[in-house]
Order: C-alpha cells, then sequence, then structure tokens
C-alpha cells in the first residue's frame, strides 16, 4: 500500500540524500516526527509487526498429530475389529442387541478425537510460546517532538529518526542519516554471515543489488558494532524482510529429550503390542491345532494391544511442559525454546555475569581520584544532587582544574542521557555511564550544553573486548583553556575504560592546569589505588585524553596512544539482596554458581565473597591468562575456578566447552552481541530481558524479564518440580497398563470360558479418561520441599531409573493380582447366578470398574512418595481430588444410563456388586500406604 499523505514511500531510498529522505519522509533530524504525525502514520500504515510464519501451518500440527504410532495401531486395531463384526454380519452370527461396528467407530471417533485434541494442545501450545515471545519484544530509541524516547518497535512508523548502536536488531528498514563505525550483520536478509560496513554519505545507481546498499539498514539485520542514526523508510511487511514473508522470531517447537524419549518408548511398546498379537493368535491356534478359537484369539490380543500402549501419555507430557512455562514466567523466566523446560532441571553449573544479574546495576560515584585530589560524593540513586568533599570540607569541584577536566570528560565520553520525567530522573542507556552524569550534574555541569560546545564529531566505540571507548569532539566554541582545563585545540579525544588499559596508554598526566610526564612511581600509585578500590568490591573506570589538530581515520590503531592520564573514578554497584540467598539454595541444589565478568580482578572477589560465590583464597582466573590456555588444560582449572575476571565474550565460549568437556550441564547469562556464541553452545543459553541486546535473546533459550540471577535458581527450581511431575504421571500411568495387561492375559488361563474381560472401547476409556483426567491434575502437583536438597537430575539419566520401572512393574502386578482375584470370584458368581445368559458376562463390568477406581486410589496415594496421604494438605493439589471425583462419577454412568450402558457394552451392577469393586479397589490405596509406612521404618531403623 502507498501512502497519500506519503507518496514517497516507493523511493528508492539509496539514490538519494539523508536530506531528500527526510524531506520525502516530512520528517527532521532534530525533532523526528510529531505525535500528531506519528497518530496519523499508525492509522495509515498500522503497527510495525510482521504476519507470523515460520511456525508450523495449522495443516501441518493436524497433519503431524497422525504420525504417532499409537493412534495408528488404533486404527488398525479398529480396522480389524471392523472386520470381525462384518464377519459375524455376513455369517448372521452376532450377539442380540449388539450394534455392529460399534467398536471401529468408538475407536475411530477417539482416534479422531485424540487428534483433534493434541491439535488444539498444540496449537495452543504454539501460541503461547509465540506471545511469551512478544514480552520480550525488542525496544527501540528515537527522536520524536524533539525528545529522545525508548518505544516498543511495534510503535515505529515512517519518518521516525531511530537511533542503533552495537546489539540492536533493526526493527524497520531506514536510510542512514549518520554512521560512526556502523557494522551490520545481514545474514537474516542476505545469507551473507561478514558484516557490512555501512555509510550515510554514499549515492549508490539505482541498480545496487541489496547486499550492497550501504546507505540503508534493514529489518531483522543486526548491529555488530557502531553506531548510526537512521529515518525509518517502512515498517511491518512493507520492509524487505516483511516481503519475503519470513519471521525472524520463528517460533521453536523441538521436541524436548524427553518428548523424544517417549516417542521411542510408544514406538517400543507399539512394537511390542504387535508382537504380542502374534504371540497370542499363533500360540493359540498352535495349542488349539484348529482355527476355530481365531476370533477369541485376535479379540483378547487385540484388547492386549490396546492395553499396553499409553495413549493419553503424550498429551498429558505436553501440557505439563506449557503448565511448566507459565509458572516460570510468573517468576519472571521467559522460555524460548521448550527443551529448555526440562534441561533446567538437570543443569550443574550457572555462569553469570557480575554486573546486573548478580548486583543492582545501579551506580552511584563514590569518589575521584586525579594526581593531587581524591573528592569524594554525597547523594543516592539518579537524582543529581549531592555534596562534594575534598579533605573533608565541602567543596566546589569546578575551581579544581583537575576535577574539573575530570568531570568534563565523564560527560562528554558519554553515550547515555540522564531526563527526569514527572519527577523521576532515569537513565536511557548504560547505568555505568548514567552514574557519571549523575555526578557531572552535581557539579552542575550540564550535558547539553556541554554537548554543543563540544560537538562530537568521531568515536572509537565501546567493546567487552576493548574494555575502553574514545571520543572525539570539536571545540566549537573556541572555548579558552581556563574555561575546560584542557590544552585549547582544534579536536580533543577523551578517552575512558578499565584503569589498567586507559593507563598502559598514557604518557602524561594532568597536574593542576599543567600537563607533566607521567612517572612510574605515579603509575604504580595510580594501580595500587585502583587495587585498593577494586578490593572493597567497587567498579573503577580510568580517564584520559589528548589534544588532536585532526580527527583521526576511522579504525585507526594508534588513534589512542600519547593520552594524558586525568583519574579513576569509581562507583558502588550494590549486591541485590536475594542473591545471597539464592546462591545457598544452589549450593544445597548441586549446583555451582560461577561469576564471569568484563569487571577488575579484586571487584570480583569482593564481590563475589560476600554473595558466598566463592571463599577467600580461592583461585581466580584471569582473560590474559585463560587465552593462553588450551581446551584441555582449560578443563584442568574449571572445576576449581569460581570467578573469571577480566575476560571478554569469546572467553565465555571456551568456559561453557571445558565445562561440558566436564560433563557439566551448563546455564550461562550473557546480554551483549558477542555473548551470542556462548549462549548457544551453552545447555540453557540466558539472556538478560531489560539490559539484554536484542541479538543475544535471540541466541538465547529463556530470557530473565528481571536480569535477576534469583529468578535462574527459581527457574531451575520450577525444571525440577516440572520432571518430578512428569516422571510422577507416567508412574501412574503406565502402571495402570501394566496392570491392564496382565489382566486380560490371566483371563483365559484361568476362567474356563467367557472371553475377554475388557474390550478395546472400555480399554481406551480408562487409558484416556479415567487415567487421563487424574494424570493431568498429577501434571500440576506444587513442588515438594526437598526438591532443591537433592542433586540435579543426570541428564543422560533413563526416565525409568531411580526406581520407577520397578515401581511400576510392581504396582503393575499389585493392580493385577486385586482384579484378578475379583474377576476369578465374579466369573464363578455370575456364571453359578447366572447361567451363561447375558447377565453371566457382569463380572467383566465389576473388573472394567475395579480397575477404574482402584486407579482413582492410586491417583491419590501417588502424590507423595514419602508422606501418607492423611499428612498431606488436600488443597495444595484440589485438582486431583476434583479429576478422581469427576472421574468416579463418569464411571457409575457408564454402568447406570442404560444408553451409556449399550455403548460401551456394560452391564448393571447392584450396590453389593459395586461394592465389591470398591472394597477391592480400595485395597490398591491401603497399599501404596502401607508401602510408604514400611519405606519409613526401614529408614529409621537402619
Ligand atoms: P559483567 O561482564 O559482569 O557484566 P562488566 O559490566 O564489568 O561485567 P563489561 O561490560 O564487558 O563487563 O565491561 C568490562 C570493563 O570495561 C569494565 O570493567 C570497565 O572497566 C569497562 N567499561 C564498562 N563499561 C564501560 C563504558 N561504558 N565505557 C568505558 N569502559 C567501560
Amino acid at each position: 500500500m502507498v501512502s497519500n499523505s506519503l507518496p514517497s514511500l516507493n523511493s528508492a531510498w539509496h539514490t538519494i540524500d539523508p536530506v531528500r529522505s527526510l524531506d520525502l519522509l516530512q520528517s527532521d533530524r532534530k525533532i523526528g516526527l510529531t505525535q500528531q504525525q506519528v497518530d496519523e502514520r499508525l492509522q495509515e500504515f498500522g503497527t510495525n509487526e510482521l504476519e507470523e510464519a515460520g511456525g508450523r501451518s495449522s495443516w501441518e500440527i493436524l497433519i503431524d498429530q497422525f504420525k504417532n504410532v499409537m493412534l495408528l495401531l488404533l486404527i488398525g486395531v479398529a480396522l480389524v475389529s471392523g472386520a470381525l463384526d462384518l464377519l459375524d454380519l455376513v455369517q448372521g452370527v452376532g450377539k442380540p442387541g449388539d450394534i455392529p461396528f460399534k467398536d471401529t467407530i468408538a475407536i475411530l471417533a477417539i482416534v479422531v478425537l485424540n487428534g483433534a485434541l493434541g491439535y488444539f494442545q498444540e496449537s495452543r501450545a504454539e501460541k503461547a510460546l509465540a506471545a511469551l515471545k512478544q514480552l520480550s519484544s525488542p525496544r527501540v530509541r528515537i527522536l520524536r517532538d524533539g525528545k529522545v524516547h525508548e518505544i516498543d518497535s511495534e510503535q515505529l512508523v515512517p519518518g521516525d529518526v531511530m537511533m542503533v548502536e552495537a546489539g540492536v536488531q533493526l526493527a524497520a528498514d531506514g536510510r542512514l542519516l549518520e554512521t560512526s563505525n556502523l557494522q551490520i550483520r545481514e545474514s537474516a536478509l542476505t545469507g551473507e554471515a561478514h558484516a557490512v560496513n555501512k555509510q550515510a554519505d554514499l549515492h549508490l545507481p539505482e541498480e545496487t543489488s541489496l547486499g550492497d546498499r550501504l546507505n540503508l539498514v534493514y529489518q531483522g539485520t543486526e548491529v555488530v558494532q557502531g553506531r548510526g542514526t537512521v529515518v525509518v523508510t517502512s515498517t511491518g511487511m512493507r520492509t524487505e524482510l516483511g516481503k519475503i514473508a519470513t519471521m525472524l522470531q520463528a517460533v521453536e517447537t523441538e521436541p524436548t529429550p524427553l518428548q523424544q524419549r517417549m516417542d521411542q518408548l510408544s514406538q517400543a511398546l507399539v512394537t511390542g503390542a504387535l508382537i504380542l498379537v502374534g504371540v497370542v493368535v499363533i500360540g493359540g491356534l498352535i495349542a488349539a491345532r484348529s482355527f476355530a478359537p481365531i476370533r477369541e484369539l485376535l479379540q483378547v490380543s487385540l484388547s492386549m494391544a490396546v492395553a499396553v500402549v499409553p495413549e493419553g501419555l503424550p498429551a498429558v507430557i505436553t501440557v505439563t511442559l506449557a503448565i511448566g512455562t507459565q509458572r516460570m514466567v510468573r517468576r519472571n523466566a521467559l522460555i524460548r525454546k521448550l527443551p529448555a523446560v526440562e534441561t533446567l532441571g538437570s543443569v550443574t553449573t550457572i555462569c553469570s555475569d557480575k554486573t546486573g544479574t548478580l548486583t543492582q546495576n545501579k551506580m552511584v560515584v563514590q569518589s575521584f581520584h586525579t594526581a593531587s585530589f581524591s573528592p569524594s560524593v554525597t547523594g543516592e540513586g539518579y537524582v543529581p544532587e549531592g555534596k562534594f568533599l575534598i579533605q573533608g570540607q565541602v567543596a566546589n569541584p569546578t575551581d579544581y582544574p583537575e576535577v574539573r577536566s575530570l568531570l568534563l570528560a565523564c560527560t562528554l565520553c558519554n553515550d547515555s542521557l540522564l531526563q527526569s520525567e514527572n519527577g523521576q530522573w532515569t537513565i536511557l542507556g548504560d547505568p555505568t555511564e548514567g552514574a557519571l552524569l549523575v555526578v557531572a550534574a552535581k557539579a552542575g555541569l550540564e550535558q547539553d550544553q556541554w554537548n554543543s560546545k563540544l560537538p562530537r564529531v568521531s568515536e572509537i566505540p565501546f567493546t567487552s573486548e576493548r574494555k575502553r571507548m574514545s571520543v572525539i569532539v570539536e571545540d566549537a566554541a573556541k572555548l579558552l583553556e581556563s574555561e575546560t582545563g584542557f590544552l585549547s585545540t582544534p579536536y580533543l579525544m577523551f578517552t575512558k575504560g578499565s584503569p589498567e588499559l586507559v593507563l598502559e596508554r598514557c604518557q602524561k598526566i594532568q597536574y593542576g592546569d599543567r600537563i607533566q610526564g607521567l612517572t612510574d612511581e605515579q603509575r604504580t600509585q595510580i594501580l595500587e589505588r585502583n587495587n585498593q578500590l577494586a578490593a572493597r568490591g567497587l567498579r573503577v573506570l580510568g580517564f584520559a585524553y589528548k589534544p588532536l589538530d585532526n580527527v583521526p581515520p576511522e579504525g585507526s590503531d594508534s588513534a589512542e596512544n600519547d593520552l594524558i592520564w586525568l583519574g579513576l573514578v569509581d562507583m558502588l554497584d550494590a549486591p541485590r539482596l536475594e542473591v545471597r540467598d539464592a546462591v545457598a539454595r544452589c549450593r544445597t541444589a548441586g549446583i555451582r554458581p560461577v561469576m564471569i565478568t568484563g569487571d577488575h580482578q579484586l571487584t570480583a572477589q569482593a564481590i563475589a565473597e560476600h554473595l558466598g560465590i566463592s571463599k577467600p583464597g580461592d583461585e581466580v582466573l584471569i582473560g590474559r591468562d585463560l587465552e593462553k590456555m588450551d581446551l584441555p588444560e582449560l578443563e584442568r582449572h574449571v572445576d576449581r575456578v569460581s570467578i573469571y575476571a577480566r575476560v571478554a565474550p569469546e572467553h565465555k565460549l571456551r568456559i561453557v566447552q571445558a565445562l561440558q568437556r566436564q560433563g557439566k550441564i551448563v546455564a550461562m547469562t550473557g546480554d551483549g552481541v558477542n555473548d551470542a556464541p556462548a549462549l548457544k553452545q551453552a545447555d540453557i543459553g540466558i539472556a538478560m530481558g531489560i539490559t539484554g541486546t536484542d541479538v543475544s535473546k535471540e541466541a538465547s533459550d529463556m530470557v530473565l524479564l528481571d536480569d535477576n540471577f534469583a529468578t535462574i535458581v527459581a527457574a531451575t527450581e520450577e525444571g525440577r518440580v516440572v520432571y518430578t511431575n512428569i516422571r510422577r504421571f507416567i508412574k501412574y500411568i503406565l502402571g495402570s497398563n501394566i496392570g491392564e495387561v496382565l489382566t486380560i492375559a490371566a483371563s483365559p488361563l484361568l476362567l474356563s470360558t467367557g472371553g475377554v474381560p475388557l474390550s478395546p472401547l472400555q480399554i481406551l476409556w480408562m487409558n484416556l479418561v479415567t487415567d487421563g483426567l487424574p494424570a493431568l491434575a498429577l501434571a500440576v502437583e506444587p513442588a515438594e520441599p526437598n526438591v532443591m536438597n537433592r542433586p540435579p537430575n543426570r541428564p543422560d539419566e533413563n526416565i525409568f531409573s531411580r526406581g520407577l520401572g520397578s515401581y511400576m512393574i510392581r504396582i503393575g502386578i499389585i493392580l493385577a493380582v486385586l482384579t484378578i482375584v475379583l474377576m476369578v470370584g465374579a466369573y464363578d458368581y455370575t456364571t453359578q447366578n447366572f447361567g451363561n445368559g447375558l447377565d453371566a458376562d457382569r463380572w467383566k463390568t465389576m473388573v472394567f470398574t475395579t480397575l477404574c477406581i482402584a486407579q482413582m486410589g492410586h491417583a491419590i496415594a501417588i502424590r507423595s512418595n514419602s508422606k501418607l496421604t492423611i499428612e498431606l494438605d488436600p488443597r495444595t493439589n484440589p485438582y486431583v481430588w476434583g479429576a478422581v471425583i469427576i472421574t468416579t462419577i463418569l464411571q457409575l454412568l457408564l454402568i447406570y444410563v442404560a444408553p451409556l450402558r449399550s455403548f460401551f457394552g456394560t452391564h448393571y451392577l447392584t450396590l453389593n456388586e459395586l461394592a465389591v469393586c470398591f472394597g477391592f479397589s480400595a485395597l490398591m490405596f491401603v497399599w501404596i500406604e502401607m508401602e510408604k509406612l514400611f519405606v519409613r521404618w526401614f529408614v529409621n531403623r537402619r
């Protein structure tokens, strides 16, 4: 759609210059759009959204349902059962009152129902996951009505002036207005993995291909380095990415390891069921030496085949994982990839950044250290009010040239903004830089004023590898040396960063209003002071400057040499209060927390010791030393080291790899562009929701909405709860299947005649409804108190390990023994009382009812492995009780409502008969409770 008011939207933007682009889009470089223009354009072009694509289509989800081997087995059973009915019909033998093809129709109906349920569950899960992703939708920094704002990328309109920097994923297409070392990776669009250098001041011929339009930027591409200003030319589906209509953030619904294991299990069970059918039919025929019993044998084997397969299980697992993600998001952990829910339960090592994750990321400058003064500063938070104390006396810092120069450097060498909205002071950008702006404002230095006196003409951006940044400003106002404290030259360069690295590049030092050579003694003193401050847990930055006659060319290596040292600034970033506790929880849960930081070793140590991550004397590995190690050598250290300091993002990747080679399951946090490879490599890559770059979020499995370490621990706990609950209902469902199979197998052996106790339809009813509902309720069982008091689940652990397999078999046998005893008694009782008539079949309904109701007792008792049911608070999981009551009522309806009775092939039971069934069923509950008592006694005795 081309707008009427903006006929220019079809322009070949790469052929026109920035000024013309702004004209065509009726926008302004200094003001941006007005709110009125924004409202009109939102009306006209809609929000900046891509129609979702990339996930599975509805059809694909539906077809996937029928790829399930269990459903295929059921279809097979339906067909064989239909063929038998057809045979009866042709031979005119069926039982009077029987509806022909009833089982076939019912089984097919259940197949369709199951497919439909699976379809709705999966599409809901995909939608929920997509909706969750929206929560972490990128924010963009733009200029509107002359002010800088941060908005949701969906609110962008053509004409918006947008600021981009390293780590940003572009939210719209645009024409570059200004660039500074801007490098963009366009692989999402062009497939080219290398980043391209972008430049605003190029004029390109019309025929230039997409990948060569170096003055344009495209939605979905990533800023790898540098900064730029862009005027948005198209949004939503009109962008280049929109045109090819692939959603970059495609929903990922990979099967989780457990789902894969369950798929393998169902294949094994189906194969087992088919073998069972073969054995029963062929064995039966050989034993009888005739084809006469084929019908009966087929019926037994079909029932057994249906009974073996846990039809309800896949659906319950999907729902449980979905519930897990909901629970996690309530605790501020947003799951982007479903397998993460499960992997979280196995995490053994959490590697966390320091700044913002373990600390509050609310920096407050404490003091300065120039050649001759160390003023301290009062005041809290971002409010620019406070006093400067020099030698214990309140002083005006701008009276001291050294201090004044340092404060000016804080203001000018800065990419952030200090803003006041409704009386609240906030920082737009990096909190470290925010703290510097606050302290400069406390001294009365206005950022805007100084930025226009000394406008920035070039910069060398900050990266975590370089650990410093520089800006070059022009002395536009022709200021006197006395006004700034700096030498008066056409240009000035300011550098700030890690003190050691900045000091290395200095040859001189500012001393009062003079410049002197920097002596070795001074260097040593500065480094000692730096260490003292860092050992108190403070974050320290070094500042320097140099006068320039010309602007150095972009990418020049030597630009940051021969600097003049200005001083140190230290700031406090208090540890988060809740982290100490979370670290202690990690320890009891067998998880090792590790700090990986770009900050100074001593700062890292002080904070890690305060939080309980390390002890005094523990080994600390520095990025520089780590670099010299090969992977096997690093592997020998990773087990001991809990602090990595002064590391660069690429070191993180090697740390993860070394830990993984040691068999650890690693969760790793990250926020920058260059953290992406480590996040991808980690078993759980965790991005920061607030401070994280779009690129890091894209690479992650999980996003912390509050950037908080404690949230990782909370998510780990939820992961363990999900895993425990899945194991719980697997025990419950498969135990029941074993009971059914054994009962059916015993019937021809123990009863002289009378056929199979359970029809395929009744078994399906049990597996899907009477087992399914309580299993769903068991899936929301809350955490047991000891869930974080045991070691992590072994990732390679078989789901049946730790007693699950033996439990299933034991309980299956108990269930079968109870039912078989009842079956033999009921069979004798009905054949004696009702002869061979139709009523003689009521023993079958008694078996059916006992199996169902016994499972209700099982559901109630299995809520806890160790606690008796009377010791559990029923209010902690009322769903189990609800499911048990509903399922019991449904079962009774099958017996006492005539149409249901005839459909399900059940018989009316007298109250006495029903009471016998309930009595036998109750024994199941009693048995499990006795087991718990026995285990308790046994453990106490030992
Ligand atoms: P973490 O890795 O735990 O988040 P960090 O924030 O210190 O710690 P980086 O952001 O990589 O890690 O910073 C590394 C170092 O670079 C810091 O210790 C500091 O010395 C320096 N530094 C940080 N921010 C800036 C900045 N905006 N400008 C200049 N130097 C900076």
